[in-house]
């Protein structure tokens, strides 16, 4: 995996209770750019709203569920993840 150094500089913006839905809460990347795993934005990457409104990659969320750390919660609230719909 790639990791672009000139990405962590939004890290200094970072706030837990962050309402930025502009930004993966995973990755923190844009949601107009793709997840790490993906090369090109679109219907290939989508995106995931949470019940508790926090959004995120569809990919990032699939990892971070699948790490035993997640224990199935969002990782913006710590609230058990599930889809608005
Ligand atoms: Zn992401
Ligand atoms: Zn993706
Ligand atoms: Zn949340």
């Amino acid at each position: 995996m790639k990791v672009t150094v000139k990405q962590w500089n939004a890290v200094a913006a970072w706030k837990w209770h962050a309402a930025d839905d502009e930004l993966c809460g995973i990755c923190r990347a844009k949601f107009e750019a793709t997840c790490p795993t993906c090369k090109y934005p679109g219907d290939g990457c989508p995106l995931i709203i949470g019940a508790c409104n926090h959004s995120f990659h569809m990919h990032c969320m699939l990892k971070w569920l699948d790490t035993e750390t997640s224990q199935g919660l969002c990782p913006m609230c710590r609230q058990p993840f599930s889809t608005a719909d």
